[in-house]
């Protein structure tokens, strides 16, 4: 017998009446089934906890026998259960009901100490999938400007043709009579009572007849899926993004891990990276540096131009607000420009004249002061 069954309305958690039959339960059963699967909800633990509810809800009522003393039990509880100890649904027309009591009602559980945490609906421990990790380069400007792409991951999900169950579709699966679905069973030591995990169906609470043909029961299989990522503007390379609940599934109706998708992002030809700001050099001629000039400068929307004053020193860095990355939250980084004074390793014959007349005119005075 199982102790579950008086908290739980399968019925309701099947959306069908108490007198549906097998046909209308299992109608039922394949639309919620399909609405609440973990394939068509990942990451959301609430649909998986409900699928999971749904799974049981029709383990048990798609049995005929399960069925027959479900809803014996249900006649003395009454529907949707106790609600409590002496609570007002089910015939105990609000009276203090003794446990010992229930146990005459419902036929014994097998030992009062059987009883011990009685209500709580504890299950052979539901666990988290492990977190998977993987590498993803991008460029440059798709840092930057954020883009959506998809990732081919390998690893363990959630068995397309078992939905998780176990269960080669069509299949009955049984709760296990040892532990009664529970997955742990009570063992008493004079006035207390250990929980341990159960040795016949192994914490799963269930019993699967004929193992799904893909996963062999696990209710995982190792799959390569494609898992689509949406990258932030303004990552940066060694970044991890989290992709909550797509990592591998969980046992017994706990939550999927996580997938890990750490970054790279290859190097520009054009910028060089500080945090949010861009930096880029740009060469300009001696006479530019000395007279002045306005340069055209490349961003990663489109050019600007850049002043640079007369008596520019080579090294100069100016600064183009709001050019840099615009991280998706945050403040937008600048864009750094430094002006490099280039020195031609050649010059014309013109140019040469120039200079040499340049340099006759430039005073001991100047000279020294460059020095
Ligand atoms: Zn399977
Ligand atoms: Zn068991």
């Amino acid at each position: 017998m199982n102790r579950d069954w008086i908290e739980k309305d399968f019925y309701k958690t099947l959306d069908v009446s108490d007198e549906a039959s097998t046909e209308e339960i299992k109608k039922s059963y394949r639309k919620l089934a399909q609405k609440h699967h973990p394939d068509a909800n990942a990451g959301d633990a609430k649909a998986e906890e409900k699928f999971k509810e749904i799974s049981e809800a029709y383990a048990t009522l798609s049995n005929a026998e399960q069925r027959k003393e479900y809803d014996q039990i249900r006649r003395v509880a009454g529907p949707g259960g106790f609600q409590g100890f002496g609570g007002q649904p089910g015939g105990f027309g609000g009276q203090q009901v003794r446990v010992e009591d229930i146990q005459d009602l419902l036929g014994g559980f097998g030992g009062a100490g059987d009883l011990f945490g009685f209500g709580s609906g504890s299950r052979g421990g539901p666990s988290r999938g492990s977190d998977l990790q993987t590498d993803l380069t991008i460029s440059f400007d798709d840092a930057a400007h954020g883009t959506t792409t998809t990732i081919k991951v390998r690893g363990a999900t959630t068995c397309s043709r078992c939905g998780g169950v176990g269960a080669e579709p069509g299949t009955s699966v049984t709760t296990c009579p040892t532990c009664g679905g529970r997955g742990v069973v009570a063992q008493n030591q004079g006035f207390f009572s250990f929980s341990q995990p159960c040795s016949q169906c192994r914490g799963a609470g269930q019993l699967i007849e004929t193992p799904c043909s893909t996963c062999r029961g696990s209710g995982s299989e190792n799959k390569t899926r494609e898992v689509k990522l949406k990258i932030p503007a303004g990552v940066s390379d060694g970044s991890t993004l989290r992709l909550r609940g797509k990592g591998g599934p969980g046992a017994n109706g706990g939550p999927s891990g996580d997938l890990l998708v750490r970054l790279r992002v290859t190097t520009s030809r054009t910028f060089g990276r500080k945090g949010n700001d861009l930096t880029l050099t740009i060469p300009i001629t001696y006479t530019e540096a000395t007279l002045g000039t306005k340069i055209d400068v490349p961003t990663l929307n489109g050019g600007v131009k850049v002043k640079v004053p007369a008596g520019t020193p080579s090294g100069k860095t100016f600064r183009v607000r709001g050019k840099g990355i615009a991280p998706e939250r945050g403040r937008s980084g600048d864009l750094l420009v430094t002006v490099q004074v280039a020195v031609p390793n050649k010059v014309s014959r013109a140019e040469k004249k120039l200079l040499e007349e340049l340099a006759a005119l430039e005073s001991d005075e100047i000279r020294d002061h460059l020095r």
